[in-house]
């Protein structure tokens, strides 16, 4: 039987440089655990754009089709900030999530315990807390027509109209429940069903896919109210599954929670492909980091951490990514740090390569 193949799309900015670190993470499993895949490179962002005249090429974008898993850096920084709308780094990365339709985004908020004191919130409340967020990424109010700027009567008035079918919301729902499956099975499912029809019909669908997964506990809740709920008493959370809209908000609070962009990743699901596996691109929450890049001072965690949920949700290697996290919680609760999570009061911060040095030395401890 071939490799499991995988597309690595650097990117700009940091991304080559947390990436490269990933690489020799990849081929750590290769070597060590007989793990091994089938990687290939291209490019996509900006440096798509500096060698096709656009941020991502159609050979690219054929072979995001056809590999298992795409693995994403960073897109974006200031040389391109002036390009055309059309053709601007972070393009190549909708064109990605469009032409390959995922439609559901997973966002763990995780806090490993050596940085605990990174959140704004109290130790106690954070410490432990594993969360996953399935946001609905391809409907809703941010695609939902009629939109636009339109005169009535002697004013403009905005519109934007959120709508959901039951397939999008179905199909997003049983990812959220596969992942529930896979981890403490309780999904929370929040919409505004008080004050939005869509939010009814999104209750009702969420109800129905319940059926299939008796094990899964479900709860309903208001999306104000899981708002408050998540900076309240954030682990009574396993599975949050929400739409577009809140999705994004309610994500970016949870990420918080945890303190450092740079140690967030995430992952892009789509429907499965003929071998099974769901279409799928991972990649780290943060961008290009233009402040700090060429300097050896990304933190490369976010991406190693999006590596380790490939293993998890696309190569079915729960036991690997276990491994893999362990590591990161391990070199962290060593003291091993890089500039992004040095506290004030000093100590000498690592550099990018020896933040990967320290994580190899964690998963061949881990043997
Ligand atoms: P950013 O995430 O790149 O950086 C925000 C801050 O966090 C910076 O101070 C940066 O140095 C720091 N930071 C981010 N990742 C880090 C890491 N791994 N290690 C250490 N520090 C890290 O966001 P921004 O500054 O708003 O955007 C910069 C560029 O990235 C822009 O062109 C933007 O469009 C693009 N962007 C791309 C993506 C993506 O590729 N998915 C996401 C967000 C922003």
């Amino acid at each position: 039987m071939s490799n499991p193949s995988l597309l690595i799309l650097a990117g700009d900015g940091i991304g080559p440089e947390v990436m490269d670190q990933v690489q020799r993470i990849i081929g750590w499993f290769g070597d060590k655990r007989g793990l091994k895949f089938d990687v290939s490179e291209d490019l996509v962002g900006g440096a798509a754009y500096d060698k096709h005249g656009v941020p991502l090429h159609d050979d690219t974008m054929a072979k995001a089709q056809e590999v298992d898993a795409v693995l994403l850096g960073a897109v974006g920084g200031p040389k391109y900030d002036d390009l055309d709308f059309s053709v601007k780094p972070e393009r190549g990365l909708l064109r990605l999530r469009k032409e390959m339709d995922l439609f559901a985004n997973l966002r763990p908020a995780q806090c490993f315990d050596a940085l605990a004191d990174f959140s704004s919130l109290k130790t106690d409340i954070v410490s432990g807390l594993d969360i996953m967020i399935v946001r609905e990424l391809t409907s809703g109010v941010y695609f939902g027509e009629p939109r636009g700027i339109f005169e009535e009567g002697n004013e403009r008035v905005g519109i934007n109209t959120q709508r959901y079918t039951e397939s999008e919301i179905e199909r997003g729902a049983r990812a959220a429940f596969e992942l529930a499956m896979k981890r403490d099975k309780r999904l929370c499912s929040m919409e505004k069903a008080n004050v939005m029809e869509s939010g009814i019909l999104w209750r009702e669908v969420v109800n129905e896919v319940a059926k299939h997964y008796p094990e899964v506990e479900v709860s309903h809740m208001y999306a104000d109210n899981g708002a408050m709920q998540l900076v309240r008493a954030p682990k009574q959370f396993d599975v949050i599954y929400t739409d577009n809209l809140f999705g994004d908000i309610l994500s970016d609070c949870a990420a918080m929670l945890t303190g450092s962009l740079g140690m967030l990743p995430s992952a892009s699901l789509g429907a499965p492909m003929d071998n099974g596996r769901p279409k799928a691109l991972y990649e780290p929450v943060h961008g290009s980091a233009p402040d700090i890049a060429g300097e050896g001072k990304a933190n490369p965690c976010a991406c190693v951490l999006s590596f380790a949920m490939a293993l998890r949700y696309s190569f079915n290697e729960g036991a690997e990514a276990d491994r893999l996290e362990a590591a990161v919680e391990k070199v962290l609760a060593d003291g091993v740090r890089t500039g992004d999570l040095m506290q004030a009061d000093g100590g000498t911060p690592v550099s990018t390569s020896e933040m990967g040095d320290a994580l190899l030395a964690a998963l061949d401890a881990s043997l």
